[in-house]
């Protein structure tokens, strides 16, 4: 679903650039995360974890999941 370069180094946090850290951490996506979380709380159970976003069925969740990953793949 999700296609990430392996291993790599996230220049803004300095930290291991993972799926993980894209989504729940990095600051260079906010915006993007800000809208994703939001939805994922009107969608999915109040106490969503990770993995429930990533492995969520639902179409708006997947939506702003996948504008954030889009705007990682552009940087
Ligand atoms: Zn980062």
């Amino acid at each position: 679903m999700i296609n990430l370069r392996p291993s790599l180094h996230c220049p803004t946090c300095n930290v291991e650039e993972d799926i993980c850290h894209i989504v729940i951490q990095c600051s260079k996506y906010t915006t993007e995360r800000n809208k994703l979380f939001d939805i994922a709380h009107k969608e999915l159970i109040a106490s969503f974890r990770f993995e429930d976003i990533i492995f969520t069925g639902k179409d708006k969740v997947l939506e702003c999941l996948t504008e954030l990953v889009k705007r990682y793949e552009c940087n």
